[in-house]
């Protein structure tokens, strides 16, 4: 049972994952470009249904009642159709999950793809992993606040044009984009923005794997789902350990290089005895 006095509430670390560079990071890369780059673009795709029809490929209309997606169009009473489609999309992650191990987490979930687009932000901004270190431990100055607010900035357009481009799939893309340019859109257009802005903002920048950790259900659903066998990158202590020098042949493979360390977004520290299971990194 918990102790009353115990404090069940634990104070973020500030996390500096290091770059990494090769394969698989690279095609982290390409598909956080298509991911973003499907998001962002499909409510501009035109697509001629003939008159008095939306011309927007990908359209949820809800004072028509219609859901528009390329040649094919849905009416409420259809919706099954998308409940399947649905269906079929878990079951599919389910079966990625057994083969393959967390690629959902590591690779293209929305959280992943967005904490990774930030950290690119910080990164060009502040430097590398020792660079934000030591701005992070330096006093407030002019050269500090400089670049922080440059970021904060840099994430705020991010998130806007993010929050943006969810209400351009409710409503004709470039009329909703000329009525905000003169002020003149909804309200309620006005609002999803800034909900959505704002949380990108903070879950992106600021709560990156405390949104994994605390909020989704998803990793406690994977435990279901794996076993010894499964491809997952983790620290395995039976292999790593006792940990020493590679020409000592009584060591385990682990030469405590802190390397693996160094680069986990999820700020994962062998040290301290944890062998959680690593869950965006993907590398
Ligand atoms: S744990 Fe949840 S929020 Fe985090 S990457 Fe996986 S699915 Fe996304």
């Amino acid at each position: 049972m918990t102790n009353p006095s115990e404090n069940l509430y634990a104070a973020r670390e500030p996390i500096f994952p290091k770059r990494v560079y090769g394969k698989f990071r690279n095609l982290k890369w390409v598909v956080m470009l298509v991911t973003l780059g499907i998001y962002y673009i499909t409510p501009w795709i035109r697509w001629d249904r003939g008159p008095n029809l939306p011309d927007q490929a990908v359209l949820v209309d809800l004072a028509g009642r219609r859901f528009y997606f390329f040649w094919i169009e849905i009416w409420p009473h259809e919706f099954y159709f998308v409940a399947g489609l649905l269906i079929m999309a878990g079951l599919g992650l389910f079966l990625f999950t057994s083969a393959l191990g967390r690629v959902w987490c590591g690779y293209t979930c929305p959280q992943t793809v967005w904490t990774d687009l930030f950290i690119l932000v910080e990164r060009w901004i502040e430097g590398d992993r020792n660079a934000r270190l030591r701005l992070h431990r330096a006093n407030w100055s002019f050269a500090k606040a400089r670049l922080r607010v440059t970021k904060w900035v840099v994430w705020a357009l991010i998130a806007l044009a993010t929050g943006g481009a969810w209400v351009f799939y409710f409503a004709d893309a470039p009329t909703l984009a000329a009525q905000f340019l003169s002020l003149s859109a909804p309200y309620v257009a006005w609002v999803t923005v800034g909900i959505l802005a704002a949380t990108t903002f903070v879950f992106g920048g600021f709560m990156r794997e405390q949104v994994c950790i605390y909020m989704c259900p998803w990793p406690r659903i994977q435990g279901a789902m794996m076993d010894d066998d499964t491809l997952t990158v983790a620290y395995r202590d039976w292999r790593g350990e006792p940990r020493g020098k590679a020409r000592d042949s009584t060591a385990g493979d682990c030469v405590d290089c802190m390397a693996c360390v160094n680069v986990c977004p999820m700020g994962i520290d062998i040290r301290d005895g944890q062998q959680m299971e690593c869950i965006t990194c993907a590398l």
